[in-house]
């Protein structure tokens, strides 16, 4: 039987891991914290995935939590002026690629202690370069899958695929339960369950999803993505989830003020259900070579690692685990050497990766003329804000219209044909 060693128990690490166990291979993750230590830790993200990467969980026998999770149906989303005020609103629902947003913290620690139950062999241990020689030594392939963990550096930049050298956003999270923020329909003019997206020109952006934790089940998260050193840039000095909570008040009283009431009797989940911070988004060369020769491959945030914005990492990790066990089991018998990476990695980047990145880049950006002319047609016509919603289950799909214009004049013309003809 094949041996695969994977670094890091997060949501590449463990996916790949539950999906090679189910294809007969013998798999070893090493994971730096216990599965009590990530439950009891402080949220590291409030990530949302769509209905593909729901799909390949559900494949694997892994969706826990899919009848307690509320689905996020749709976004309803605000493009303000500085001052707040609202310029355009666009609302699309995602239909059948609706998605759910659940705790991290709940979910990996369960899949931690299902791992050895399915057969894996589960290492707590904070891996070293040192360590990776002694791993790689013992195994056919070794993936690296430790996030934004220090042992990335070991995989070097891709100066070319990497377009930031300082944080894009400024970063502040939090889980929240309150009277106005769960249910089916807490925003009363939303016919749906939102997403709750707000741009704000020059400020930043703030999003609120429907959520699910272990400590008090449904709620909603909030994220901030503050520009560095603008108005909204006020979150980094705070010291626990209830100043973050304070500062998150007085943002949506100044720049969403038609939110404000939502935050009524809103409280933090529990003490641990914050965050903040910030980080570089870092293409990494997929391959990383030892000094004994052997090579390992980088996946998931070590690999392709960007902002948060467009809610695309866990979801291009999915999409990443199910290139990679397609190319792991072609390989046969084969060796996984350097070229198999390189090919694997690449064909992946050219299929999906690259359109993932560009996608959150350019919503880190103001909108193109081929983006404002969908969106001025979607705040007019729900099957185009709906197409364009959907759209987030693989960006892929936003092109060619994305940077074209005229293949953005068809996208439009096509959806509303399409309502005319209904
Ligand atoms: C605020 C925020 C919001 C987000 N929202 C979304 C969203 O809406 N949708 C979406 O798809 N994505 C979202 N993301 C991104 C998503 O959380 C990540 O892309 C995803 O978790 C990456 O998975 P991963 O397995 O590569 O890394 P991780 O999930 O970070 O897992 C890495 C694991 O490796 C372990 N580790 C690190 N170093 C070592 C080591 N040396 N030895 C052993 N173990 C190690 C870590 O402890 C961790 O368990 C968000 C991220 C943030 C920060």
């Amino acid at each position: 039987m094949r041996k695969i060693s994977i670094i890091g128990g997060g949501q590449a690490g463990l996916l790949l891991g539950f999906a090679l166990l189910d294809k007969g291979y013998s798999v070893s993750l090493y994971t730096d914290r216990s599965p009590e230590q990530v439950l009891n830790s402080r949220i590291p993200s409030t990530a949302f995935l769509f209905e593909s990467t729901l799909a390949t969980e559900r494949e694997l026998g892994l969706n826990f939590w899919e009848d307690l999770v509320p689905y996020g149906e749709g976004m309803h989303v605000d493009f303000r002026g500085p001052d707040g005020s609202i310029g355009l609103t666009v609302q699309g629902r995602l239909g059948d690629l609706q998605g759910q947003a659940l705790d991290q913290r709940t979910k990996f620690s369960r899949w931690l202690q299902e791992f050895p139950r399915r057969g894996g062999k589960l290492v707590i241990q904070a891996v070293s370069v040192a360590d990776l020689e002694k791993i790689a030594a013992e195994s056919d392939l070794t993936m690296v899958a430790a996030g934004k963990g220090q042992i990335n550096a070991f995989f070097a930049r891709d100066d070319e695929r990497s377009v930031h050298s300082a944080p894009p956003r400024n970063l502040a999270a939090m889980l929240l339960t309150g009277p106005k923020l769960t249910g089916d329909h807490p925003w009363k003019r939303v016919p749906f369950r939102p997403l709750r997206f707000n741009f704000i020109a020059g400020v930043g952006e703030y999003f609120s999803l429907p959520f699910y934790t272990h400590t008090r089940g449904e709620c909603r998260s909030f994220l901030f993505e503050a520009i560095p050193g603008g108005p909204m840039d006020r979150f980094q000095d705070a010291r626990d989830g209830h100043e973050l909570l304070e500062i998150a008040r007085q943002v949506i009283a100044e720049f969403a003020p038609d939110d404000l009431h939502h935050m009524e009797g809103a409280e933090l989940t529990d003490e641990d259900a914050w965050l903040k911070g910030a980080f570089v988004p870092t293409v990494r060369k997929p391959i990383g070579q030892l000094p004994s020769g052997a090579c390992v491959m980088a996946i998931g945030d070590t690999a392709v690692l960007n902002d948060p914005i467009a809610g695309q990492g866990s979801n291009n990790a999915a999409r990443m685990v199910r290139h990679l066990v397609a190319r792991i089991v072609a390989n046969g018998n084969a060796a996984f050497d350097a070229a198999w990476m390189k090919d694997t990695f690449e064909t992946f980047w050219d299929e999906s990766a690259s359109y993932t990145t560009a996608f959150t880049n350019a919503l880190l950006n103001p909108p193109g003329e081929p983006v404002m002319t969908v969106l001025g047609a979607a705040s007019q016509h729900p099957p185009v804000a709906d197409a364009f919603m959907r759209c987030f289950d693989n960006p892929r799909n936003y092109w060619p219209w994305i940077a074209d214009l005229d293949e953005a004049r068809r996208f439009v013309a096509e959806r509303t044909e399409e309502r005319c003809a209904a």
